[in-house]
């Protein structure tokens, strides 16, 4: 494969007035020969490639950027939201929506004109030329090509005989064309081009934008250049908090490396910062080498296990595959593990045990609803959008009305299908749960009560007779109200929404009681995976059993999601990891 080197000097050699060569003419030059010449040269070969510095929008360079509005922000790249994720499914969807809403320049040029085709092999300057020419798009014809290769992952030799047109077609490649074709050797793991990029924009801009830091973390991180990732990490960290795959590459460099101190040390950084691991990176630390793995190391991996407990974390299959080969390869441990599922009454199918319950202790749940309820009404955060008069009101309505078997998410559950009206959703769905002699509330929003084509007076009418209704401020948020209707009413009391309810856990004032509340949070939401109008209500039934990672002095049982399950946020894995250690 030519390096990028190889088209850069020729540039230079034509810029000099010397024989005109095409890139892909020229013999290649070894590897010590081309970089030495590269560095020699680099100065002249930045200024003959005239890249454009106006081109490197300073607004949105690290040095002056804000955090979260960049596309590679704190959430990690365009890619960045990991198995991990609770809420994948949810951002899944919302993103696949936002894609189909949202005009970029690229995606909208091609919606109005026809797709050019990307040329199988490279193409001479003015093959290019003839390209464009018939393409219709004069402007941005260089950049709309790239983008196309990016997302077929086109053969690097036609990308660079791209970049050799626009170093002559506009007197330069810009910096936002550099980054794409930089974009597409990172994805293709060219480490020889990503340095020669490197090199030529660092010499050509004074900083980059968090983008191209990302892309070059990722670009180097396995090669013989990773400390170079771990530096620009450094570099992001004075201005934006760096992305879980930032530090994910930084990782697997590390331990890729042999540096396993720093890899932990990077990792503990992570959860300091509330950053929750990419899978592959943690992955990578069960890899490890095993002559890394002293009993200090294995320590830390089951301290992975404790975190993915504390944060309901449950590993993909790829991960769970390691984890247990890693189990099975502890010395002088016997350890064996199963694929497994779980009964309904918590036994697992492969050993029998059984789970922990998801039933809280009558004194957890005490502390948990003395713990929440306070929280709630101290906590100011919590009820920033109501008003004390509305939440005055609220508690009185909750007081004054017996304990309820069942808090519904109003708005939240009339959405739950795109079919009909909402009124009639919610309508349904509440009588159905009705049906049972369960009394049920149901939180809605004041703009519920209007007359409109989602909200028919008599449905609305109609489901204040089924059950007991309270309407908070459209502006107010109603989780809260949610929380504290629940756990008011009483240890039996489940509630109906989709939501997840992440946001509540930074009220909480400490680990255990964010366990408690995730506990029972898993134990009393109740899921309806799926409603067709018309058609019964079907809760998916609360099972028995915690799905958590949970041990025994000999067992380990850790649920993980099978491949190719779409599993939404709300719900729990139904496969697990059965260990065992013969004793
Ligand atoms: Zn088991």
């Amino acid at each position: 494969m030519m390096g990028l080197r190889i088209f850069y000097l020729t540039l230079c050699i034509k810029s000099y007035g010397r024989n005109v060569l095409m890139w892909h003419g020229v013999p290649p030059l070894n590897c010590h020969e081309g970089r030495e010449r590269l560095l020699k040269n680099i100065r002249t070969i930045s200024k003959c490639l005239g890249v454009r510095a106006g081109d490197n929008n300073k607004n949105s360079f690290a040095r002056q950027s804000k955090p979260s509005k960049n596309k590679f922000d704190r959430n990690g790249s365009p890619h960045s939201i990991t198995v991990f994720s609770a809420g994948a499914a949810k951002a899944r969807s919302e993103g696949m929506q936002h894609k189909a809403k949202a005009s970029p320049d690229s995606d909208n040029i091609s919606s109005q004109k026809e797709r050019v085709q990307i040329p199988l092999g490279p193409l001479h300057a003015k093959e290019w030329s003839k390209l464009k020419e018939e393409s219709g798009r004069i402007h941005g014809f260089e950049d709309y090509m790239m983008a196309q290769m990016i997302s077929t992952n086109s053969n690097i030799n036609v990308a660079k005989s791209l970049l050799v047109f626009a170093a002559k077609e506009q007197s330069g490649i810009s910096y936002k064309l550099l980054l794409k074709y930089l974009a597409l050797c990172v994805r293709q793991n060219q480490a020889a081009e990503v340095c020669d990029v490197y090199n030529i924009m660092k010499n050509k801009f004074k900083a980059f934008d968090t983008g191209a830091y990302s892309l070059f973390i990722k670009g180097f991180s396995l090669t013989d250049r990773w400390r170079d990732s771990i530096s620009m990490l450094e570099t992001l960290k004075k201005t934006i908090t760096p992305s879980p795959k930032n530090y994910g590459y930084c990782i697997q460099g590390a331990i890729y490396h042999k540096d396993d101190k720093l890899a932990w040390a990077l990792y503990n950084e992570m959860l300091e910062a509330d950053l929750t691991p990419c899978e592959d990176a943690i992955q990578s630390l069960f890899n490890a080498d095993p002559a890394l793995q002293d009993e200090t190391f294995r320590n830390k991996l089951f301290g992975v296990f404790d975190y993915f407990r504390d944060h309901q974390i449950y590993p993909g299959e790829p991960l769970m595959q390691s984890i247990k080969s890693w189990f099975e390869s502890i010395p002088n441990e016997s350890w064996r593990g199963h694929l497994s599922t779980v009964s309904e009454n918590g036994h697992c199918q492969v050993c029998k045990q059984q789970l922990e319950s998801i039933h809280l202790m009558p004194e957890e749940y005490r502390t948990l609803k003395d713990v929440f309820l306070q929280s709630v009404i101290e906590g100011h955060d919590t009820f920033r959008k109501t008003t004390p008069q509305e939440l005055q009101e609220f508690r009185q309505f909750v007081r004054s009305h017996p304990p309820y078997d069942i808090v519904v998410d109003g708005l939240n559950v009339a959405y739950i299908t795109t079919k009909g009206r909402g009124s009639q959703t919610l309508l349904d769905i509440v009588s159905g749960l009705c049906s049972g002699g369960k009394r049920v509330l149901v939180l809605g929003r004041k703009h519920m009560l209007q007359e409109s084509r989602t909200w028919q007076r008599r449905h609305m009418q109609l489901l204040q007779q089924r059950a007991d209704c309270f309407f908070i401020d459209n502006i107010s948020e109603d989780d809260p109200f949610l929380l504290y209707a629940s756990l008011n009413s009483g240890s039996h009391c489940c509630f109906l929404t989709r939501d997840l309810m992440r946001d509540h856990k930074s009220c909480l004032p400490d680990a255990q009681t964010k366990r408690l509340f995730f506990k029972w949070q898993r134990g009393h939401q109740l899921v309806l995976p799926f409603y067709t109008p018309g058609r019964k209500v079907l809760l998916q039934p609360i099972m028995c059993y915690d799905t958590i990672v949970q041990r025994t002095d000999f067992s380990w049982h850790i649920p993980y999601d099978k491949m190719g399950v779409d599993r939404a946020s709300f719900e729990v894995p139904k496969t697990w990891l059965c260990l065992q250690k013969k004793h």
